[in-house]
């Protein structure tokens, strides 16, 4: 059974085909640039061809059917066809309180996201672009399925999830915790519980760390609380973010510096975080050499993530009552030595006890144990997989 794993955003357009039986990719790439001028398209096969060309697309279904040209390619194609594709899952990041779970793509699905896009109007909007696209270019007749970011943290229970503001803003816009990040928390907590020997109760802390970051607890495999909100905004500093901090903080600015909503959102979204208080950059590895440097505000902003890591950390080990394990991943978990030295040692009076010699080796994509045998918490470095994730809970939709 192939899957064709879409990860659709507004201007860009992320393919990948999986083959389930061995779960490895046949192909993946990227459109970029979709609905502009110099559009970059990109194919990679598992024989290891490589393409990438300046070509433009219209709108997604002209991506889409540059995808399926590749796909198809008599010399570099890895289907004879594209019917011998079995199923489409697509990641959509808010099904806010109308999708708990993963489901097949019908008309009222398109309405429900349609609906959610209230509270993430960028992301699906284009996914819904990128479901009918897709429809258009590969057939009604392949099932379609949907895999939500939100999904994994359904389980939360409501005091973990509500805002203490007042209850009719809960009723009237649905405005609670809802978690992102959920099928790469769902994937690494899944793995992660493999390595611990698949036991039947387990407490997992799962750091995804990347441009957004964000914390899950997992009891027994099911999400109990995370730090990301109502909308990836929330919980720690990540790339440009600010994450949580004291509410009259916005309207303070609001007032001082004449700024519109919007113009407050654009503070919090893009200009905070890493690139906020290191003035450098919003990637790590900017951040990292300026550290290296002596340059001050990098090595504030490094001490900053890791503290709030560290507190997150900390507050999930009593929700959970205790803690097995805890996983880094994602472009700065899975590579960072340094953070996880850093927030390792500060949790070593939990019984963290961190063999610094494996956790520098655990880097570009390496996973497996960086703590010593014996550890009371183990810490793993788990790469993660969302577009796997997703190519199993379609295979799972479709075969059930
Ligand atoms: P996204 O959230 O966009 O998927 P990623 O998971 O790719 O982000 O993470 C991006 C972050 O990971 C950046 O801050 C980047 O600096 C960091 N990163 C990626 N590779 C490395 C590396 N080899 N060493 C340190 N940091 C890295």
């Amino acid at each position: 059974m192939k899957v064709l794993v879409i990860n659709a955003g507004s201007s860009s357009l992320k393919y990948q085909l999986i083959q389930m039986e061995d779960e490895s990719v046949l192909a993946k790439g990227i459109c970029e640039r979709i609905g502009m001028e110099n559009g970059i398209f990109s194919y990679k096969s598992h024989t290891g061809f490589k393409l990438e060309k300046t070509v433009e697309m219209k709108n997604h279904e002209a991506a889409f059917h540059l995808v399926a040209e590749a796909l198809e390619d008599p010399e570099h194609g890895v289907v004879n066809s594209l019917s011998e594709i079995s199923a489409i899952g697509h990641r959509v990041v808010q099904g806010a309180d109308l999708f708990m779970e993963s489901c097949l793509v019908t008309d009222e699905v398109l309405e429900g996201i349609r609906k959610c896009a209230r509270l993430a109007p960028l992301h699906n909007l284009a996914h819904i672009e990128g479901i009918t696209a897709c429809q258009k270019v590969f057939g009604k007749e392949i099932p379609e399925v949907v895999v939500f970011d939100t999904g994994f943290h359904a389980t939360m229970p409501k005091k973990a999830y509500m805002y203490a503001i007042p209850y009719a803003y809960y009723e009237k816009y649905s405005i609670r915790r809802y978690g992102f990040h959920g099928t790469s928390h769902r994937y690494v907590s899944e793995q992660c519980i493999h390595m611990l020997g698949d036991p039947e109760h387990s407490k997992i802390i799962t750091c995804h760390l990347g441009n957004g970051s964000s914390i899950t607890a997992v009891k027994d495999g099911k999400c109990i609380d995370t730090t990301m909100g109502l909308t990836p905004l929330d919980g720690f500093m990540m790339g440009t973010r600010s994450g949580s901090l004291d509410p009259s903080i916005v309207t303070f600015l609001q007032q001082e510096e004449n700024l519109s909503a919007k113009e407050m959102d654009t503070v919090l979204n893009k200009k905070s975080g890493l690139l906020g208080i290191s003035g450098i950059s919003s990637d790590d590895r900017d951040v990292t050499k300026a550290e290296e440097e002596g340059n001050e505000r990098a090595i504030l902003a490094h001490e900053m993530l890791q503290y709030q890591i560290e507190k997150y950390i900390g507050g999930f080990i009593v929700a959970l009552g205790g803690c097995d394990a805890i996983v880094f991943t994602a472009g700065i978990g899975e590579n960072h030595v340094g953070h996880r030295e850093k927030i390792c040692e500060a949790l070593s009076f939990l019984g963290v006890d961190l063999d610094k010699e494996k956790n520098q080796q655990m880097v570009g994509g390496k996973g497996g144990e960086i703590t010593k045998p014996g550890s009371k918490i183990k810490v793993f470095v788990i790469p993660t997989n969302e577009e796997l994730m997703i190519a199993r809970e379609t295979k799972a939709l479709c075969e059930a």
